[in-house]
């Protein structure tokens, strides 16, 4: 039987203004994960990392989210899969979702693509879920779809894939713990009329800036009113980072996903590089360990090759 390996992308979900809603996938780090169809019924896990992560279906979210697929599967069809993480978990750049849809991505192309990309996307919400108990898109979208993806709505399920011009990106990634469920609680629930105003605006100035490739607009358009002044307070070094950033030339960015990784978004790579620099400043100074990453967008998503 046929053996495939998936490299599954980073991502970067709630893109500034576009908290819940938009996400895009990363060139570097991938996931790596290898499958095949096996005679066993359900769903087989080995890790080829240290990470200890939980190998029953149904704690691993590649498991849950093939779990899902297998509902509507003949009875008897197993899967057998080995993941090696380059993705470390916790760390804000899609770890869980990466995991979630580069399985339903090789599953889908072992049983020759019988599901469509949204089908694989509910498929993978599932293993969200188990991550974070919630079912959320916006890391599983660009996963699979590849580019900036707008996810408009989660029920029902509406993902648009955006435009966007070349990008350079800048992440750094501090090595301590938000955890997603503080990360969530200290969020207000409600917000004054006056900042939605500014923050739509930002939003509808991003997608428009994305599609139209300029770069000046999506640079004004990267800002937050609601979420960020509230969620930085988790990230030592936050303010400073920002403010470095955009002095070395950064167009704009912020927390990503949950946190504790903050990324940025550059027109050339020589200041995607600067902007690495001066992150890496400010985190040596703080004694706080980090890994910084600089990579491009990744525009095909989760991708399959035959082993
Ligand atoms: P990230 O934002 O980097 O995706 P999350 O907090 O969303 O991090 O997800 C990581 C959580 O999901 C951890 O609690 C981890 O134990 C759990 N998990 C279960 N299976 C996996 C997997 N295959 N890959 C990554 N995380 C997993």
């Amino acid at each position: 039987m046929s053996s495939i390996k998936i490299y599954a992308p980073a991502t970067v979900a709630n893109v500034v203004c576009g908290f819940d809603i938009i996400g895009f996938a990363l060139q570097d780090p991938n996931d790596e994960m290898y499958m095949r169809l096996s005679d066993k019924p359900g769903v087989t896990i080995r890790n080829l990392d240290d990470y200890n992560l939980p190998t029953e279906p149904e704690k691993n979210v590649a498991g849950a989210a093939l779990l899902a697929m297998l509902e509507q599967l003949p009875p008897g069809t197993g899967f057998e899969v080995e993941i090696r993480k380059n993705i470390k978990p916790g760390s804000g750049i899609g770890s869980s979702a990466a995991s979630a849809a580069g399985a339903v991505v090789g599953a889908n192309a072992l049983l020759d693509n019988k599901f469509s990309r949204e089908d694989l996307v509910r498929f993978a919400m599932f293993g969200e879920k188990v991550a974070s108990g919630v079912k959320h898109a916006d890391n599983i979208a660009p996963c699979i779809y590849g580019g900036f993806t707008l996810i408009r709505s989660i029920f029902p399920l509406d993902i648009i894939p955006l435009q966007a011009p070349p990008l350079h990106v800048t992440v750094v990634h501090p090595q301590i713990e938000v955890r997603t469920s503080d990360a969530r609680s200290i969020l207000k629930q409600k917000v004054l009329l006056k900042d939605a105003i500014r923050q739509w605006g930002n939003i509808a100035g991003l997608v428009a800036g994305l599609t139209k490739g300029d770069y000046a607009l999506i640079g004004r358009s990267l800002e937050d009113v609601i979420i960020e002044p509230v969620r930085s307070i988790l990230i030592p070094g936050f303010d400073e980072v920002k403010q470095k950033c955009a002095e070395a030339g950064a167009l704009g960015g912020g927390i990503s996903g949950s946190g504790p990784s903050v990324f940025m978004l550059s027109e050339s790579q020589s200041t995607a590089k600067q902007v690495e620099k001066v992150m890496a400043e400010v985190y040596t100074r703080i004694g706080i360990d980090f890994h910084t990453y600089v990579t491009t967008v990744n525009n095909g998503g989760a991708r399959v090759e035959l082993v």
